[in-house]
């Protein structure tokens, strides 16, 4: 299982330190217990213009429960080579009618064929984010969505509410709305069975940023 933590760093500065990044370490989702580092492994990144690095993951293991987890950074997404922004300004611009899919791929510097594949994947899962993250949106106090006719727009409205209102919380502003939703999604925005972010909160797969 992944577990995404909300990592301050952009990208290119995560990988820039190799295995020196200062990862928080999480309580386990399911015992509620703090976990102890366990080795880690390396993927790779794509962001901004194609520019591809290696990045290292930590993992941490559960002495109660024995279960692995790999802590992503926010900016990431799991099993998606491209970066969260790269893919959420994607899927933003489509949704906001600014351009279609084609202009949006060449201007994020990606294939059309991956940029088609995001938001195929997210307008397939778009009903229920917007449920999801509207609900999130009104459990941290922001404002109520009104549902859009158009889902996917509707789920990019949820997504902005939900971060507006965690952003008035300390740590989440900086990491911006699509890592916010890779973060508190456990990295599976864009995969083939989005968790709820509901849910992750309810059983804290994600980590809240450190209290200053
Ligand atoms: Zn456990």
């Amino acid at each position: 299982m992944s577990m995404v933590w909300p990592c301050p760093l952009a990208a290119g500065a995560y990988a820039s330190m190799g295995r020196a990044v200062q990862v928080p370490r999480p309580q386990c989702p399911s015992c509620r217990v703090p976990v102890v580092f366990w080795s880690g492994y390396w993927r790779h990144v794509r962001w901004q213009q194609g520019v591809e690095r290696k990045i290292f993951i930590r993992r941490v293991r559960c002495r109660a429960c024995g279960v692995t987890h790999a802590l992503l950074p926010a900016f990431t997404l799991a099993r998606r080579l491209d970066a969260a922004d790269t893919a959420g300004v994607v899927i933003g611009q489509v949704a906001g009618g600014t351009c279609g899919v084609r202009p949006a791929a060449a201007a994020a510097g990606v294939p059309y064929t991956t940029a088609r594949g995001w938001v195929r994947r997210f307008a397939a899962r778009a009903a229920g984010l917007a449920v999801s993250f509207s609900a999130l949106a009104a459990e941290l106090g922001g404002e109520v969505v009104r549902p859009l006719p158009d889902p996917l727009r509707s789920a990019v409205a949820a997504i902005s509410a939900a971060f507006t209102a965690a952003a008035g919380l300390p740590g989440w502003a900086v990491l911006g709305r699509w890592r916010f939703a890779s973060a508190v999604t456990g990295g599976s925005l864009l995969a083939a069975n989005a968790i709820s972010p509901w849910l992750v909160i309810g059983g804290r797969r994600f980590m809240p940023p450190r209290s200053p």
